[in-house]
């Protein structure tokens, strides 16, 4: 069997992929790299969770933590927030600013991907963010289709999103850490604001009045708090 390394945003995305590859004869190694995730804390604590989940099942696991400065000035510059709310005005608008923008994300995280690859040995390479319907999924494909290109290796592709719920159930059975947000600062103000609106919303309809939706001007953004690593684990 062909040797695979499997890019993992972060543990509850990767128990299903991960698990479904080894029925499938698959023995993938684990590739933690997301310079997207803000602040350095909730990184650490990302990484911290899905060391714990690979000790566990004995899953092998590589770790790139570096490269938050390149992602600000590849990504993070593109701007945002861009909150995705039914019914606002911008939506088209924002989704296809937020599409740009994660586009040049999984660009980045895809890239390193396939020259971890290269630089290892592995055929083949995939993402657990093929798992997730909150992401774009045929961005996701993309990327990781021209960074096997470019560095000489082969996709392992699977829409994993059909199984999405059962690993988001079977993830907090097991008191897995789970966030609340894709990763950057961006999604978070993003995810707080359509969680707002969403409620609003709800309240509105029982009230039968008309809806507001809550806006990012008066929101300040932090990308980085700091570049140490913290001591979580
Ligand atoms: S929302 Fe997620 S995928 Fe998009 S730029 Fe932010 S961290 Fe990257």
């Amino acid at each position: 069997m062909s040797t695979l390394l499997l890019h993992s945003c972060c543990a509850p995305c990767t128990l299903l992929p991960l698990e479904l590859l080894r029925q499938a004869n698959w023995q993938p190694t684990v590739f933690f790299y997301n310079p997207n995730i803000q602040p350095r804390q909730e990184h650490d604590r990302r990484l911290c969770a899905l060391k714990s989940y690979c000790q566990q099942v004995g899953g092998e696991l590589l770790v790139n933590s570096a490269d938050a400065e390149l992602w600000i000035e590849m990504v993070g510059n593109r701007g945002g927030p861009f909150p995705l709310i039914v019914g606002d005005a911008d939506f088209d608008l924002n989704r296809q600013a937020r599409l740009e923008r994660c586009t040049a994300c999984y660009q980045l995280r895809m890239q390193r991907t396939s020259e971890m690859a290269r630089e290892q040995g592995f055929a083949y390479i995939s993402s657990t963010l093929l798992l997730s319907p909150y992401q774009f999924h045929e961005h996701v494909q993309l990327q990781l289709a021209d960074a096997a290109v470019a560095a000489g290796k082969e996709v392992y592709y699977t829409d994993w999103r059909p199984r999405f719920s059962e690993a988001n159930r079977r993830t907090r059975a097991l008191g897995l850490y789970r966030q609340n947000y894709c990763g950057c600062a961006y999604s978070q103000t993003e995810a707080n604001l359509e969680r707002a609106a969403r409620k609003a919303q709800r309240q509105n309809r029982r009230a039968g009045t008309s809806t507001h939706s809550p806006s990012a001007d008066s929101q300040t953004l932090t990308f980085l708090d700091d570049h140490a690593e913290s001591k979580l684990c």
